[in-house]
């Protein structure tokens, strides 16, 4: 999921003085879990907006913010609340906020979140970062365990020199990526891949921006 952190709240006002009223729309999944972008947070920014002399023409909760079709097609019987909005604020994450964007051609959108990263739930509102979709997974020689995020030099074959007592020199409070992924190997009886030497990746697979079609490809002619 996609951890989203709220915007200073003084600051967002300050970036949205030039309107009046405004439509917001938060989403059902990660910026929910997050606690960034579900009901109560509607609730608070309206309260917050109403408070500064602001007018909320109407709240909207898309089932899944990033989905454009989707949440287009969820807002039509908005039209109402949405055309008295001088300004859109997404409650979302940078791509929810995007969709937005098309959603909205004619009207200014904000965000009132930060993207921060994509990541696990370990525990209510706790996220852990494993993941840094490079574009090219190598952790089938790792154990399971990403070194290009779990390592912050993002080494493919470690530990390097500065690991101390099994944690890591840049980050001392946590263990060392390469101690975890030696401890899981031995836990799986791989430990003979500690040895293996991981190529260099192709890092332009991580090359942005990058589209995707996942339908078959029959499809995709039948429909350009
Ligand atoms: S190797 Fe790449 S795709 Fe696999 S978990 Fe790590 S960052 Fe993600
Ligand atoms: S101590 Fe371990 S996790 Fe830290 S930078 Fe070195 S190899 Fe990476």
């Amino acid at each position: 999921m996609i951890i989203t952190s709220k915007k200073d709240r003084e600051k967002l006002l300050e970036t949205l003085t030039d309107y009046d009223s405004f439509f917001l729309v938060g989403c059902s999944e990660c910026a929910t879990l997050c606690g960034t972008g579900g009901e109560p947070e509607l609730a608070e920014l309206k309260e917050l907006l109403e408070q500064s002399g602001k007018k909320v023409s109407g709240t909207f909760r898309a089932k899944t913010g990033c989905q454009v079709l989707g949440t287009k097609t969820e807002l039509k019987p908005m039209n109402v609340e949405t055309g008295d909005a001088q300004a859109i604020i997404v409650m979302s994450c940078g791509a929810g906020t995007q969709a937005m964007v098309e959603a909205f051609p004619d009207k200014p959108v904000y965000p009132s979140n930060d993207s921060l990263f994509l990541g696990n739930m370990t525990r209510y509102q706790m996220f852990d970062e494993r993941c840094s979709l490079c574009g090219e997974c190598i952790i089938d020689q790792t154990g399971g365990i990403c070194p290009v995020t779990a390592c912050p030099k993002g080494l493919l074959n470690g530990p390097c020199g500065g690991t101390s007592n099994g944690n890591c020199e840049i980050s001392p409070d946590i263990k060392c990526a390469w101690v975890r992924i030696y401890d899981r190997l031995e836990k799986i009886n791989r430990l003979d891949d500690m040895s293996k030497i991981i190529k260099p990746k192709n890092w332009s697979k991580s090359q942005k921006p990058r589209v995707l079609s996942a339908r078959p490809q029959k499809e995709v002619k039948e429909k350009k």
